[in-house]
C-alpha cells in the first residue's frame, strides 16, 4: 500500500497545506495510507480532526519513521533539508519545487535517489490544465493583489456620484495579461476602476477586451516578441525600451499598477524604473506579484511596502498563501487530479512515458533528468 505524507510547511510564512481533507479522503478511497503530519492544515482552516475524520493519520514531526517510511510526498514547496535527508530512495517528492538554480535541492534528490515532481514544469497542454497549480494560484493572487491595492490607495475605486460632487474612478495598469494579470483585470473592474493592460502577446487583446479593459498597444518593432507552449519569451532591449516609453504616459496618470509579467525561467523584466516612478502621481500604488522574480518594478522587495517619492511599492510575491483555504483546496485537487490515474488498487506506478509527467519529472530516483532548469 502506497504511504502518503502531508507534512506542515516549513517555509517561513507559507499558510497553505497540500491536501485538504477532502483530498485525503480521495486518496483513501485509492488505497492509499494517508500520514499527516498534526497541525498541517492549521493555518489554512483544517484541523486533526477533520483529516481524521477524512481517514487520514495524524502524525507528530518527530515521529521521524514517518518521513523514511513515505513513498509520496505531497507539499506546496520543497520542505527542509533536515527533512528532505530522511526519504528512502525512490520516494517521490510532489509539489512546487523551485528548482531554477537550485543546487542544493539538486544535491539532496541525487544523494537520496528521489524522484521529484516540480509542479512549476507541467506542460502547458488541454489535459493539464486540471493540475496547472501555477494557474490555480496565480488566479488567487491576481484576485488578492486588486483588494490589497484597493485597501491602500487613498482614493475610491469606483466612480461615485455624490451631493459633494463626483468622484471619478481610479485607473489601473495591469503588466501582464496572464492568468493572474487576467484575474486582476476582473476583480479591478468588478470595483469599478477603469483598467489598461500591456502584455507582449497579441492573444491577450482580445481577452482583456472582453473583460471590458483597454489593451495598451505594442511597440512598433521588426522584431516581434515570440512565444512558446503558452508562455512568452523574453523581449528585445529595443523592444522594452519602447514598451516603456508608452508604459511612462499610462503610468503617468494611474493611481494603480499591478506587476505579473513573468518569463518562465527568467528574471521577470523591469517594466517600471525609477524614471517611470517619478512620473506616478503622488499617492499611488504599485504591486508587484513578479518580485520573487526579481520584480517587474525596480525597488519593490517581497513582503515590504517601501515609500518611494511618494508611491507605495509593494513587494506580493506570496499572495495565494494569504487566501489559505482556497489555495490549499484547489492546490490539493491539481495534486490529486495529477497523480490519481497512475494510484491503482492503493499503489502508485508512474508512467514516465506520460507527457504529463514527463513534463515535471525533475529527477527518476537521483537521476537528473532536466539539467537545464539548475543552471540558472
Ligand atoms: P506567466 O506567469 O508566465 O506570465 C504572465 C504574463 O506576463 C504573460 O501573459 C506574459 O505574456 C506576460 N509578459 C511577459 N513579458 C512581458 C512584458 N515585457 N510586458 C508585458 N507582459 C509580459 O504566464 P501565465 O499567466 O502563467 O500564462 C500565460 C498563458 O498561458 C495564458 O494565456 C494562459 O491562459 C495560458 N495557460 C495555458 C494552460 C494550459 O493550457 N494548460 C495553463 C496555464 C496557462
Amino acid at each position: 500500500m502506497t504511504k502518503i505524507l502531508i507534512p506542515t510547511e516549513t517555509t517561513p510564512g507559507e499558510r497553505r497545506v497540500s491536501a485538504t481533507p477532502d483530498a485525503v479522503k480521495k486518496l483513501k478511497k485509492l488505497g492509499c495510507k494517508v500520514y499527516v503530519e498534526s497541525s498541517a492544515g492549521k493555518l489554512s482552516g483544517f484541523n486533526d480532526l477533520a483529516y481524521e475524520e477524512a481517514g487520514g493519520e495524524i502524525v507528530t514531526s518527530t515521529e521521524l519513521d514517518i518521513w523514511r517510511d513515505s513513498d509520496i510526498i505531497f507539499c506546496v514547496q520543497a520542505p527542509s533539508q533536515e527533512n528532505l535527508i530522511k526519504l528512502k530512495n525512490g520516494a517521490i517528492l510532489l509539489g512546487l519545487l523551485n528548482p531554477y538554480g537550485n543546487s542544493d535541492l539538486l544535491q539532496i534528490i541525487k544523494s537520496n535517489k528521489i524522484s521529484a515532481l516540480s509542479l512549476e514544469l507541467l506542460p502547458r497542454i488541454s489535459r493539464a490544465q486540471s493540475s496547472d497549480v501555477l494557474s490555480s494560484q496565480a488566479n488567487i493572487a491576481g484576485y488578492k493583489a486588486v483588494l490589497l491595492a484597493a485597501s491602500e490607495l487613498d482614493r475610491y475605486f469606483p466612480m461615485l456620484m455624490t451631493a459633494a460632487g463626483t468622484v471619478q474612478p481610479a485607473k489601473v495598469v495591469v503588466l501582464g495579461g496572464g492568468v493572474a494579470g487576467l484575474q486582476a483585470v476582473a476583480t479591478a473592474k468588478r470595483l469599478g476602476a477603469i483598467v489598461f493592460v500591456s502584455d507582449i502577446r497579441t492573444a491577450v487583446k482580445e481577452q482583456v477586451e472582453s473583460l471590458g479593459a483597454r489593451f495598451i498597444e505594442l511597440p512598433e518593432i521588426d522584431e516581434k516578441p515570440r512565444e512558446s507552449g503558452g508562455y512568452a519569451k523574453s523581449v528585445t532591449a529595443e523592444f522594452l525600451s519602447k514598451q516603456k516609453d508608452i508604459l511612462t504616459r499610462y503610468l503617468s496618470e494611474a493611481d494603480v499598477a499591478i506587476c505579473t509579467a513573468q518569463v518562465l525561467g527568467k528574471k521577470a523584466p523591469i517594466l517600471i524604473d525609477f524614471q517611470m516612478l517619478k512620473k506616478m502621481r503622488f499617492g499611488a500604488v504599485v504591486i508587484d506579484l513578479a518580485v520573487l522574480q526579481g520584480g517587474n518594478c525596480e525597488g519593490t522587495k517581497s513582503n515590504q511596502t517601501i515609500i518611494k517619492d511618494g508611491i507605495k511599492l509593494i513587494g506580493a510575491g506570496e499572495l495565494p498563501s494569504s487566501v489559505p483555504y482556497d489555495a490549499s483546496s484547489l492546490y490539493a485537487k491539481n495534486l490529486t487530479s495529477l497523480i490519481t490515474p497512475f494510484i491503482k488498487d492503493g499503489v502508485i506506478n508512474l508512467d514516465k512515458e506520460d507527457e504529463l509527467i514527463s513534463g515535471c519529472l525533475l529527477s527518476d530516483e537521483g537521476i537528473i533528468l532536466q539539467n537545464k532548469v539548475f543552471e540558472n
